[in-house]
């Protein structure tokens, strides 16, 4: 029998499989994917958001743990753990040595990747590398590894792990790690969670999934309905406002639309529904899919003069251009006189003052609803852009309560093998909002402590078998 079983393939997986094994414990990997889609959304990251007191190799000036806390709790609104939430953050100060053992590495972020190179450290070739280091770290110290292997149920006695199934499959183990993601990819479920709004509308059916298929929420939902403890909301999750033209599935990073807090956003009646300049873009980028959602028909409208660019990250499919405000709003499928009226109202509200999208200047509107509180500039200067944006599901945030240990819980009573880490658990962190980078900190932080728990429970089966063997 196998010591320690863990069931997904992304960050939170690979991470407590490899300190499992480091452990001294044999590890076997269930991942649902084949092999070409090994890594789950973890293969779509950039980034690890890192607490350090003084410069870092890529990470420049300092990042204190308070500082991060203070970040964590405005975007949270109070809905996080704060002891969890700290060792989150103290344990991204030390990650890193150990990542680079396994072969990740790092480079200085490329200019434009949202200001954040203070906070920031980001994986040399992107999430894909990462996975693909901590992959061949794991075979060659000895990790099976197993794809096209999407566990659908566990044998569970007493809050214990028996053994996971694959069809009629049974595999036992010792321990057990649950690191296979939310529910994002299942679009019942989000169906469910979102409901109706008061149109009558579905607004889940209108969203796409950012990343990984494979995240449908088997084992989230079985925990569940087993009686495990559970957090969070399952409406709440990661949602950005992306590309409209982005696929279903696995669109990834380059499907993101970061112009947003350059010009105005409306929706399909023309209006503008929210402060576009409320705060830096990287801090406000994750609420733009939820106001999306929020619109008729899901859909909205990121609008921009010639003005702006050069000063975000260009999409990867150009926008709709024209060379009039009118022939921008024909062209995107809006009523141009409606369209026109709202950036007419706009551009007559826009008080000069010293544009400067690196701090929050003082550019504002003055006597308009909803105000932009900053970088606002006119929409004035030929040719206009417009991008249609959908809300793009990231990963959601029901999941299962833990404390300091990983442990999955049965009303309150940690269970002594069968721990969960990253998205499964990342609800005790964020009840809501996000900050760039903390889902990489909270999987690498929590998949590391539940892979050293499960080897530390495997032994203590294996020794209390042996005693029983010998009695
Ligand atoms: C486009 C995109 C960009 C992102 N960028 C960043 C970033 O730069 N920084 C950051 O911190 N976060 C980022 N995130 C969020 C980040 O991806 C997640 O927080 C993190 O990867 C979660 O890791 P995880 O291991 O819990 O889940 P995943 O990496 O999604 O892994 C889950 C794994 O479980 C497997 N699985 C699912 N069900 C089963 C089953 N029943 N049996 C067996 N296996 C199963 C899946 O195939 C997958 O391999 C991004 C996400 C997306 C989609």
């Amino acid at each position: 029998m196998v010591d320690v079983l863990v069931i997904g393939g992304g960050n939170a997986a690979l991470c407590a499989a490899l300190m499992a094994r480091e452990a001294g414990a044999s590890v076997l990997l269930l991942e649902a994917a084949p092999r070409a889609w090994r890594g789950g959304n973890s293969q779509h990251t950039r980034n690890l958001r890192c607490m350090h007191d003084a410069p870092q190799d890529v990470l420049v000036d300092a990042y204190p743990e308070e500082e991060y806390w203070q970040d964590l709790l405005k975007v949270t609104g109070g809905q996080t753990d704060e002891k969890l939430a700290r060792l989150v953050i103290r344990e991204s100060a030390t990650c890193r040595g150990w990542m680079r053992r396994h072969g990740v590495n790092f480079q200085p972020p490329l200019s434009g990747a949202l200001h954040v190179a203070r906070t920031n450290a980001f994986f040399m070739g992107g999430g894909k590398a990462l996975v693909n280091a901590y992959y061949r770290s794991a075979e060659a110290l000895g990790v099976r590894i197993r794809y096209d292997a999407p566990v659908d149920a566990l044998e569970l006695e007493g809050g214990r792990f028996k053994a996971a199934r694959i069809g009629a499959e049974r595999i036992e183990a010792r321990a057990c790690v649950l690191a296979a993601g939310g529910f994002e990819s299942n679009r019942e479920w989000l169906r469910e969670a979102w409901g109706q709004d008061e149109r009558g509308e579905w607004p889940a059916d209108n969203f796409l999934i950012r990343g990984t298929r494979y995240n449908q929420g088997v084992l989230l939902k079985f925990m569940l309905d087993a009686g495990a403890d559970r957090i969070g909301d399952p409406s709440q999750s990661h949602c950005v406002a992306i590309d409209a033209r982005a696929p279903l599935y696995d669109g990834g990073i380059c499907t993101r639309i970061d112009c947003v807090s350059l010009g105005v956003v409306v929706n399909r009646e023309a209006r503008r529904f929210y402060d576009e300049g409320e705060d830096f873009w990287p801090k406000r980028y994750a609420i733009w899919g939820r106001l999306t959602a929020m619109q008729p028909g899901q859909i909205a409208y990121s609008i921009i003069d010639a003005k702006a660019v050069g000063r975000f990250m260009p999409p990867v499919f150009p926008g709709v251009t024209a060379d009039s405000v009118p022939e921008l709003g024909r062209r995107l499928g809006l009523d141009p006189v409606a369209f026109e009226h709202t950036i007419r109202e706009y551009n007559q509200a826009c008080r000069a003052g010293t544009f400067d999208h690196t701090v929050l200047d003082d550019c504002r509107t003055e006597g308009l609803a909803p105000a932009k509180t900053h970088w606002a500039r006119p929409i004035d200067t030929a040719p206009f852009y417009g991008y249609a944006l959908r809300p793009g599901i990231t990963f959601t945030y029901l999941g299962l309560k833990v404390d300091e240990t990983a442990a999955v819980r049965f009303d309150g009573v940690p269970s002594d093998n069968l721990f969960v880490a990253g998205e499964m658990m990342a609800g005790n962190v964020l009840g809501k909002g996000y900050t760039a980078g903390v889902g990489m900190s909270i999987g690498t932080a929590f998949g590391r402590i539940a892979g050293t728990r499960a080897a530390a429970a495997a032994q203590r089966t294996h020794r209390n078998g042996a005693q029983h063997a010998a009695a």
